[in-house]
């Protein structure tokens, strides 16, 4: 008979989540034998933590701010994000209607738990971070991956509306939007998210929204949140993060902003769940939003010089078509000819650029299901260097595959 420690649930065993990292990990250890790496696998700035928001968890450990904070967070930090919502997107949000969590992660862990129950479906388009759908898994929700339209190296990505509006039935609960996205880079046009919001609004449903990468819009493009619009209370459950803004991802902290009648109950959810948020981040956190963007707007600034170098790069790639994305920190090219024309899978390829050539890149197949088949994913958080000798050496790793 089997050991009941063995007897855990076995859903955990079919979720994703090891993909991406196992990749990375292979990276490491290439680097540990000493070889030269160069990655490009990476989703998080490359930049440390400004030093200002540092010292402001310096200070607050110093004052021995260590012990457990109210659970859904600090009122100054509710407040101080409130704030930053309504100054640069025009809403309403009230403090007592945003929960601090234990990262983005957190926050979009706490809605998607809350809100569905198994039977209960859920619409993502993909390719898409795993979170949303690896959650639903566990919670026994019926994934409805619907994929993003391709419109071509010229234009990118874009949501497909008819095929959500189609994928609808009496048991959806949640439309999934991450915007700006990953893994695409793609940043979707107001019209597509008033169409979303048309949707829910005729169905009666959510939309669960994912804003982790809102400061890292390029060439002035226009990007509107979904928590400007007036009914947002009705439907949607927004999600956003201090980890790629402020270049915080080990410190552990994001938010839902939900209406106040629910935002007062979920609490008891996340008590029994983190407690709290870490209570010096905290601290940190409100240095984050309230004190100086400049090294923000910098690395912005950087960050699409390095976009810019990447997609030069990857365009001189036999088979590749590469897009010019427009948000987060990743250009996601299509190679589909080149994997026709090698007969060749994706992940065998990745695999391949891996052992051979020591550049890490994720396969589309990573995020999370099959949209993402015909492509892979790569990070410019890296220096320039990184990237140009890194698309060399893909390039070279495809020539060798081309007969
Ligand atoms: N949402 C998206 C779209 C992400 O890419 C990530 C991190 N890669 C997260 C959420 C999670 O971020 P956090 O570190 O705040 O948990």
């Amino acid at each position: 008979m089997k050991p009941p420690t063995l007897n855990y649930n076995t859903v955990i065993e079919e979720m994703l989540g090891e993909k991406a990292f196992a990749f990375i990990a292979k990276g490491r250890e290439l680097a540990r034998k000493g070889y030269k790496v160069y990655s490009l696998g990476i989703g998080q700035p490359d930049l440390p933590t400004p030093d200002h928001i540092i010292e402001a968890g310096i200070k607050a450990l110093k004052e021995k701010f260590t012990r457990y904070t109210e659970t859904p967070g600090i009122p100054e930090l509710r407040e101080a994000i409130a704030e930053y919502l309504n100054t640069r997107y025009g809403s309403d949000v009230k403090p007592s209607e945003v929960i601090v969590t234990p990262g983005t992660k957190g926050a979009i862990f706490l809605a998607l738990l809350s809100y569905l129950r198994p039977g209960d479906e859920i619409i993502i388009p993909e390719p898409s971070y795993p979170a949303y759908s690896e959650i639903s898994k566990i919670i026994g929700v019926r994934r409805k991956f619907i994929p993003l339209k391709w419109l071509g190296p010229d234009k990118g990505f874009a949501l497909p509306i008819e095929e959500i509006r189609e994928a609808i039935t009496s048991k959806t609960k949640i439309i999934a939007v991450n915007n700006p996205h990953n893994p695409t880079g793609g940043l979707f046009s107001p019209k597509q998210l008033d169409e979303i919001m048309e949707i829910a609004r005729e169905h009666n449903i959510m939309v669960l929204v994912d804003e982790i990468y809102d400061n890292f819009v390029y060439d002035n493009a226009e990007f509107k949140s979904m928590i400007s619009y007036e009914d947002w209370r009705d439907h949607i459950l927004y999600t956003n993060g201090f980890s790629k803004t402020f270049s915080m991802t080990g410190w552990r902290l994001g938010y839902l902003v939900v209406r106040e009648e629910v935002a007062r109950h979920l609490p008891k959810l996340a008590v029994n769940i983190w407690g709290c948020p870490v209570s010096f981040g905290q601290k940190a956190a409100i240095e984050a939003i309230r004190g100086d963007w400049t090294p923000i707007r910098e690395m912005i600034k950087l960050f699409q010089k390095r976009r810019d170098l990447l997609v030069n790069k990857l365009r001189e790639v036999p088979g590749f078509e590469v897009w010019r994305s427009q948000g987060a920190f990743y250009v996601f090219p299509r190679i589909k000819k080149l994997l026709d024309e090698i007969s060749m899978d994706v992940d065998t390829l990745v695999n391949y650029i891996i052992d051979k050539y020591h550049v890490i890149l994720l396969p589309g197949t990573a995020f999370p299901d099959k949209a993402g088949k015909d492509y892979i994913r790569l990070s410019f958080c890296t220096n320039f260097e990184t990237i140009e000798k890194g698309v060399e050496r893909i390039k070279e790793a495809v020539k060798s595959l081309i007969k």
